[in-house]
């Protein structure tokens, strides 16, 4: 069996230059293969917080890091985005960004690329598992990737994630903008990838279908923890149904 590790940010601060602090001194866990969802209105700092975690923060344009990020054993606090990579994390990144260009079997070779060899074996069973989670995927394995639908778009994105055989999935908004039938189909991939072993940190603006999926949540508030705890108790807590499921 693969090793399986948590990840742990601790103290957590990140500021974009010297005026906007988009994090303060935030931790948060998400225990090996688990699904720990992260809530908060736009602008809360969760684009920030997965951006410090997958090693893809503006650095040279002047974001300052402070804290620790952890996985395991490794420490991954200024790691660079391969580094990340190899550790085992891999995001997702919001608004998809496929290879528009590209076929979805070219998009998801891509997934591979900046990896350590493995070999051609495992990067063929790796793909055919990829295949088996989204068999839309297969069917259109030769189309151009940027003529596909949004929600097809979101699965090549996913896909490509799991050509990386990542033992933790960070996911940016994976139902933006989709129609109810595919933010569905999301959610159900989003389960079996658990069922597989790999753990997921969901950012989500649907709060509702985020502390369905997830055994804990965290809520940021103008860049700090205002509310933690597992998913059931906050969807249950008067505080979060006002403010971010809706409710009177
Ligand atoms: P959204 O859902 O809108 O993406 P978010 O919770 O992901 O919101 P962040 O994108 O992390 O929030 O932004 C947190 C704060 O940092 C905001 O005030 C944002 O304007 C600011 N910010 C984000 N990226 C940068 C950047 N590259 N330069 C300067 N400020 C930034």
């Amino acid at each position: 069996a693969e090793t399986r590790e948590a990840l742990d940010v601790n103290q957590l601060t990140v500021a974009y230059g010297r005026s906007v602090r988009a994090l303060h001194e935030v931790s948060l866990r998400v225990p090996a293969g688990g699904i720990v969802a992260l809530l908060g209105a736009n602008g809360a700092g969760k684009s920030t917080l997965l951006r410090a975690v997958s090693g893809t923060l503006p650095l040279h344009q002047g974001a300052v890091v402070s804290g620790s990020v952890g996985f395991g054993s490794a420490d991954l606090t200024g790691r660079s985005a391969a580094q990340v990579v190899a550790a085992g994390v891999v995001q997702v990144p919001e608004g998809r960004r496929v290879f528009a260009e590209l076929s979805v079997e070219d998009n998801l070779r891509a997934g591979r690329l900046g990896l350590v060899r493995r070999g051609r074996a495992e990067a063929r069973a790796t793909l055919d598992e990829v295949y088996a989670l989204f068999p839309v995927l297969a069917e259109r394995r030769r189309q151009t990737a940027g003529l596909m639908s949004g929600g097809e778009q979101q699965m090549l994105a996913m896909g490509r994630a799991l050509m990386a055989r990542p033992r933790l999935l960070l996911l940016d908004e994976p139902t933006l903008g989709l129609a109810p039938l595919m933010v569905e189909r999301i959610s159900e991939t989003v389960q079996e990838i658990r069922r597989r072993g790999t753990g997921v940190l969901l950012v989500e603006q649907n709060a509702a279908l985020a502390l369905e999926l997830a055994d804990h949540a965290y809520v940021l508030e103008v860049g700090a923890v205002r509310l933690s705890g597992p998913a059931a108790e906050l969807a249950a807590s008067d505080e979060v149904r006002r403010l971010y499921l809706g409710e009177q």
